[in-house]
């Protein structure tokens, strides 16, 4: 089943798209948990971080390479900035077509909050 995001990919629901090429398309999030809010999404349909393949590997690393440039674009480059890929229930995936939030412009705080 295809998501919100594969209409954006295809640009046919709108969309703040930041950059795309051929393996990946960035946008802005459209609820910021920060000032620099943007989700770096695989063109291909992937669910999650359980159904990728080695066959997704240079599309993986690359993924890492455009979330680089776009921070160096938002100009959080230096500043510092969170990357973070949710999988499953537990981590309340929301949008099941894998992305990975690109975070910053404001000091984050810790990734988890302590439980005990
Ligand atoms: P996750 O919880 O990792 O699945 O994150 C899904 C993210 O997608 C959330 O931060 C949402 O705000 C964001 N989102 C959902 N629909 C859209 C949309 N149409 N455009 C941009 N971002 C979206």
């Amino acid at each position: 089943m295809s998501t919100i995001f594969a209409k954006i990919i295809a640009r046919q629901a709108p969309a703040d798209i930041v950059y795309q090429d051929d393996l990946v398309t960035a946008f802005k999030d459209i609820r910021p948990l920060a000032p620099v809010h943007i989700l770096i999404v695989p063109n291909k349909e992937i669910r999650t971080v359980n159904d990728v393949t080695p066959e997704d590997e240079q599309m993986l690393g690359h993924m890492f390479v455009v979330a680089k440039q776009v921070a160096a674009e938002m100009g959080i480059a230096e500043t510092g900035y969170r990357l973070l890929v949710n999988c499953g229930g537990d981590a309340g995936q929301e949008v099941y077509h894998l992305h990975m939030h690109l975070l910053g412009g404001r000091r984050l705080g810790p990734v988890l909050a302590r439980r005990d």
